[in-house]
């Protein structure tokens, strides 16, 4: 992808520029590039539609504070790819009727998007933190090479359609209605294939297998799309292809779990290491961290380490990686583990913790008081 332009450099404004500079701005380019004052010039449709762009993120107070905050690569999800100059006037109706009074371009038949396509890309969280390249493959239509698309065999003519009688639109009548529709026989061409091309029966199109590198960003996560402008369908009728959006699936962790751009992780730690504190070697996505448990950390206690989460696909800060300790009971224990450990419940029987002999004051106190009765009893 090419890089982009600042929006407020396209717009020739300053970052202060206020809503109404902003419009103003718009309009003297939107005027100074209109198609129907560059008949036929490439470069200022593609200015044309870049000031669109700008437009449409600048004059939205909320895009704006994004594009401010994090540049493109916070607004990009917003961009509505404006396929053609007709897109352009679909999103901004009102600025152009009031600049062109209202008056709609052109008088030619509007010509259809190609379809969209969807693949799907599978990634490891790993691949997920980093950003990967992938190759995907899908089926597409291109035009047949045979025929150029025409349908027809080479050198066979078509001919007219006899439905509409070569006008490519039907006129149906209901009562007083009359309205006018796209002929269904032709699709609007106004002729049909008479000698069919023998490589795509008629079609005009074939099957191909297409195989593509997609970039995917650091920090996507399930559900979220990667556009491949330009990579869907063709046109049916010569206007601009579809888009191929490739559907990010996030494999499951054998360690972490994320929640947003968070991970978490249970760490198991031993009873002694709960009690004395310990030092701890955690595994992040990152490589091993050093983590210090305090003494007397309970089962279930969370540690933050910051920003070995997820990075935000939008260019935010990364998330965090969140350590929530459980005490590891050991299933299979040493003569002298076992001998001490006795040694440990003997005392403990004489002398209790404070926050033990609490909840065993509060388990005599629920039997004394009733407590315990009351709430069998209560229908
Ligand atoms: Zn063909
Ligand atoms: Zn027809």
């Amino acid at each position: 992808m090419a890089s982009k332009r600042d929006y407020y450099e396209i717009l020739g404004i300053k970052r202060d520029a206020s809503e109404r500079d902003i419009a103003t701005a718009y309009r003297k380019l939107a005027v100074k590039f209109h198609p129907d004052s560059n008949p036929g010039n490439a470069e200022a449709v593609e200015k044309f539609k870049e000031a669109a762009e700008a437009y449409e993120i600048l004059s939205d107070r909320e895009k704006r504070a994004r594009y401010d905050q994090f540049g493109h690569a916070g607004t990009d999800q917003f961009t509505h790819q404006f396929h053609d100059v007709e897109d352009i006037f679909e999103a901004f109706g009102d600025i152009f009727s009031e600049m062109f009074g209202g008056r709609r371009r052109g008088g030619g038949r509007r010509v259809r998007r190609g379809a969209d396509l969807r693949v799907d890309v599978t990634l490891t969280l790993e691949e997920a933190a980093k950003g990967a390249s992938k190759t995907v493959e899908f089926e597409r239509s291109k035009a047949c090479t045979t025929c150029k698309g025409t349908g027809s065999k080479p050198g066979a003519e078509r001919a007219r359609c006899r439905h509409c009688g070569g006008h490519g639109q039907i006129v149906q009548s209901a009562g007083i209605l009359r309205v006018q529709t796209t002929c269904p026989t032709c699709q609007g061409a106004g002729s049909v294939v008479t000698d069919p091309c023998t490589d795509c029966r008629g079609r005009g199109y074939v099957q191909e297998r297409a195989k593509l590198d997609v970039t995917i960003p650091p920090g996507v996560d399930n559900g979220m799309r990667v556009r491949l402008t330009g990579y869907g369908e063709p046109s049916p009728d010569g206007g601009p292809p579809g888009d191929c959006y490739c559907f990010v699936a996030v494999l499951k962790h054998k360690l972490f779990e994320r929640e947003g751009n968070h991970l978490i992780l249970r760490m198991p730690i031993s009873y002694s290491q709960a009690a004395l504190g310990a030092s701890i070697e955690v595994p992040t996505l990152a490589g091993p961290h050093e983590l210090k448990v305090p003494a007397g950390t309970q089962s279930g206690d969370v540690f933050r380490v910051r920003g070995r989460g997820m990075p935000d696909p939008r260019g935010g800060s990364a998330g965090d990686l969140h350590v929530q300790t459980y005490i590891e009971v050991p299933k299979k224990m040493t003569a002298r583990q076992e001998k001490l450990l006795r040694e440990l419940a003997d005392v403990e029987n004489t002398e209790v913790s404070p926050h033990r002999k609490s909840f065993l004051e509060r388990l005599k106190e629920y039997f004394t008081t009733g407590e315990a009765l009351e709430t069998t009893t209560k229908e």
